[in-house]
């Protein structure tokens, strides 16, 4: 028993998608000894699946763009609910951070003059995505891991954490390490680290129709909450419009924007290309009314206006279910894709290669010729970790979060491209802001300490669903049947169109799975154990769930990710206002309360009163 694995470093990382990486290095580089601990294989994170490119005003297309009107572009995407500090700095850091990659190796797509391409996605005035074909997340990967390992910095891979440690054992404590597990062998390994930086990624596993991986639970959420430390905007989900339908076992499964972006477009069953009747007061100015003009715009794009396929995705992906609805929709209940009869085959292999791939060997269909069947997917969470902007340290001393765990830089609704670009200047961000402190708190001797106690209590409560095996009173669950029936709930319940009967079940539907939970039962031993690391899973996904139902239901307006049948326009009032939930005094639940938003410089408002 004595024996338990133990490591010491000033800045440890939990999650190696690009937010953690890009954290480490900073990290590293700032003198701090710095660990990354993911729970799949180095290289797996969910970035690696990134197809679009990353958003910066790199200005290699458009001169005309700047900072200025990524930041704009950003904000209005997010209706105006983003954390204009993080909205501005990442629009300001974004071209260095995509140029410090290309100093590194990564090998970027090239406009004709031999400058980084960039390519159009929905919400981005001009073409701003850098991209590596559609496979941007591999290369962006491929980089920082390299830069990693050069660096030195230590890697345990397959190992999850299940608890953020504090110093006294109390909420109001500093962070003194974590806790962890090696999913092989189920022993269990302390970290002691006065800096802690969550880089876990989303929380898409709670629905049944996601693009996320199996990683996407929420764990760094749900450590932050259990940590002290608050979430915001948890009721904007991103259901991003073009995920595959078919067949069943793909379902959810991303489509990249980057078909639209490079000439795709919608129609429903009877041949209509409907998003021009989707197309909403705010983005008409901006927006083609004509297919005529929106055709023209991928040739000449000074003079017309986008075409509405490229609205931001909330507005695209709400129209496709009300086509759906309407009983316009395509046999498998998606609506229809087609870039076939719009581009060239050659044209589409080159630009869309993981695509061509991806339909042909999972669906048997040749995108070049005949058109897609999608619809919406559960795809990203703009709600997260409640950070500073500048140091996305969250309210918990010690405890940072970066990329898609941390909140308020999206607002509402996030433009695609944004994510890997947030996640390379906010990563950089935190990996610097914890070094920093790490480095402070060893030179005043002042290093906090694990409290024991909380080690042997972490420990216990992981293994909890063993013991039920032992007790086996009164009935048992399986974590199976319990994800499942939360993943349909979140669906039903809790999906792109929203209503207070409807979230008052879903509220109901988790108070019922997290009581089903306590009589959860893990057969087996701690040796590679896939149903016990699911019960483990579901302690955050169950947690994470509540937050979105509980924020959803309080949020009594439509805006970006989030929509209310029953209240269904923005409302001037809920705009000036976040929601942020902490853990409640039970441990178990979820308080909510509202905050006003930061007020904007006038500098910046100003940018708005321009167009
Ligand atoms: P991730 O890359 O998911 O990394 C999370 C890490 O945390 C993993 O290493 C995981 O193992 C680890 N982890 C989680 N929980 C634990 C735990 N308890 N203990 C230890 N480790 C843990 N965005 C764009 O900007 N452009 C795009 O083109 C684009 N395309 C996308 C395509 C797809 C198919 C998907 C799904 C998303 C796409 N996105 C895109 C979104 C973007 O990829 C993600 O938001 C982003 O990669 C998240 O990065 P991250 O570093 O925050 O998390």
């Amino acid at each position: 028993r004595g024996g338990m694995e133990r490591h010491t470093y000033d800045v440890v990382v939990i999650g190696a998608g690009g937010a953690g990486l890009r954290a480490a290095i900073a990290a590293q580089e700032a003198g701090a000894r710095t660990a990354v601990v993911c729970k799949s294989l180095l290289g797996k994170a969910h970035t690696v699946m990134a197809e679009g490119g990353a958003a910066a005003a790199l200005g290699n297309r458009w001169p005309e763009d700047s900072w200025k009107v990524h930041f704009r572009d950003t904000m209005r995407g997010g209706k105006m609910l983003n954390n204009w500090r993080m909205a501005q700095l990442h629009a300001q850091e974004a071209p260095e951070r995509v140029l410090e990659l290309e100093d590194w190796g990564a090998l970027f797509d090239r406009t004709e003059d031999g400058l980084i391409s960039q390519r159009d996605f929905g919400g981005h005035r001009y073409a701003r995505l850098a991209h590596v074909g559609d496979r941007t997340g591999l290369e962006l990967i491929r980089t920082l891991q390299q830069r990693t390992v050069q660096l030195g910095i230590d890697v345990f891979m397959e190992c999850t954490v299940t608890d953020v440690l504090k110093e006294a054992g109390d909420r109001e404590g500093r962070v003194a390490g974590a806790l962890a597990y090696w999913r092989e062998t189920g022993r269990f390994i302390t970290f002691e680290a006065p800096s802690v930086i969550l880089a876990t990624g989303g929380i898409g596993k709670s629905y049944k129709v996601t693009s996320n991986s199996w990683e996407y639970t929420g764990d760094g959420h749900a450590l932050a909450l259990r940590a002290g430390a608050s979430l915001i905007n948890m009721e904007f989900v991103q259901f991003h419009p073009t995920g595959m339908v078919w067949p069943p076992s793909v379902k959810g499964l991303l489509v990249t924007e980057s078909v639209r972006g490079d000439g795709g477009i919608l129609r429903n069953s009877e041949g209509e290309r409907f998003m021009f009747d989707y197309i909403p007061d705010y983005f008409r100015a901006e927006t083609a009314d004509t297919e005529e003009e929106a055709d023209r715009w991928y040739d000449d794009k000074k003079n017309n206006r986008r075409p509405p396929e490229l609205l931001p995705r909330d507005e695209v992906a709400r129209a496709i279910n009300s086509e759906i609805k309407a009983g316009r929709g395509s046999p498998h209940g998606g609506i229809f894709l087609d870039i076939a009869s719009r581009r060239d085959a050659d044209y589409i292999r080159k630009r869309l290669p993981s695509m061509y791939h991806q339909f042909k060997e999972l669906a048997d269909v040749d995108i070049t010729a005949e058109p897609m069947e999608i619809g919406p997917t559960c795809h990203y969470v703009m709600g997260g970790v409640e950070v500073d902007p500048d140091t996305q340290q969250s309210a918990v001393t010690g405890l940072y979060a970066a990329g898609e765990v941390s909140g308020g830089m999206h607002g509402s609704n996030r433009l695609g491209g944004n994510s890997l670009s947030d996640l390379l200047v906010f990563g950089k961000r935190a990996g610097e802001a914890a070094a920093a402190y790490a480095v402070t708190s060893g030179q005043q001797g002042a290093r906090p300490v694990i409290d024991e106690v909380d080690v042997k209590e972490a420990q216990a409560s992981a293994l909890a669903p063993f013991d039920v095996a032992a007790d086996a009173s009164g009935g048992s669950e399986n974590p199976y049947t319990i994800q499942q029936d939360l993943q349909q709930s979140m669906n039903d319940l809790v999906g792109i169109i929203r209503t207070a009967p409807e979230l008052e079940r879903s509220l109901e539907a988790l108070r019922q799975l997290k009581e089903r939970a306590t009589r959860m039962v893990v057969e087996g031993h701690r040796q590679y154990n896939p149903g016990w690391h699911l019960a483990l899973d579901l302690r955050s996904m169950l947690l994470v769930s509540e937050c979105i139902a509980r924020a959803a239901l309080a949020r009594q307006e439509s805006r970006g990710g989030h929509t209310r049948d029953d209240f269904p326009g923005p409302d001037p009032g809920w705009g000036a206002k976040n929601l942020v939930l902490t853990l409640d005094a039970s441990g178990d639940g979820v308080d909510i309360t509202e905050q006003a938003l930061p007020v904007m410089p006038a500098d910046l408002e100003q940018l708005f009163q321009d167009t």
